[in-house]
């Protein structure tokens, strides 16, 4: 079970940011975008940019892991911690971030798990900060106060898809960056609205087709008892 906390993606995203992508580009044009609709019913790995909306964080999981310098999890093993990248014992550990969002579109809803650098983005708290609060005001098995401002906040998540999720399982989906510039999910919308717009159209046109197609049948009926008539 610690195999999947261990985040390379997270160094190679931090790789990435470093590269002259913006964060326009990275969101708008250089991935997909899909709804979460399409991301469950995709089965092939790929990179996806979802706009969704934060609606609970779940918590029969820890929101949180022991990590190694390395940030590899650790294990506690004989009074010290145990890290298998560095194959060693290890004194130095940080708390980091592992949250399971669960979040909605307007086709469906699906788990989302971020880890830490954008989790204390969108919280603008470290993991350790947290923890230190927790302790003081949160009754245990209560979603802490400073969680709550994720709630109802909608953000683009560029999320990894993988066609190797045991099935037993419901679905979740490791989310490699989280964008929440508010000008950059805006373009994002603009696209969708656009495209909507070129739905809306499309109907108008079938609309006055079917009202042409009435008229000339109308005209058709009316020559028909015209030759009754006769
Ligand atoms: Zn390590």
């Amino acid at each position: 079970m610690w195999d999947n906390t261990e985040s390379p993606s997270q160094a190679l995203t931090q790789l990435c940011g470093s590269s002259k992508v913006s964060l326009e580009d990275d969101f708008i044009k250089l991935h997909p975008r899909s709804s979460i609709e399409g991301l469950k019913d995709f089965k092939q790995e790929s990179t996806f940019v979802v706009k969704a909306t934060i609606k609970h964080v779940l918590d029969h999981d820890d929101r949180w892991y022991t990590a190694c310098i390395c940030n590899k999890a650790v294990y506690p093993d004989s009074k010290m911690f145990f890290c298998e990248k560095c194959n060693k014992h290890v004194i130095k550990v940080t708390p980091r971030f592992k949250l399971k969002l669960r979040v909605i579109d307007a086709t469906d809803s699906t788990t989302c798990v971020v880890f830490d650098r954008d989790a204390s983005a969108m919280l603008k708290k470290s993991c350790s900060d947290i923890l230190d609060l927790q302790d003081k005001n949160t009754a245990a098995g209560d979603l802490p106060k400073e969680f709550e401002v994720l709630i109802d906040k909608t953000y683009l998540f560029k999320v990894e898809c993988k066609n190797d999720y045991n099935t037993k399982f419901e679905q979740s989906f490791r989310v490699k960056k989280v964008c929440m510039d508010e000008k950059v999910i805006e373009s994002f919308s603009d696209v969708e609205i656009k495209s909507l717009d070129l739905y809306s159209a499309n109907e108008e046109e079938t609309k006055l087709n079917e009202r042409t197609n009435q008229i000339s049948s109308d005209s058709i009926a009316e020559k028909n008892q015209m030759i009754l008539r006769l």
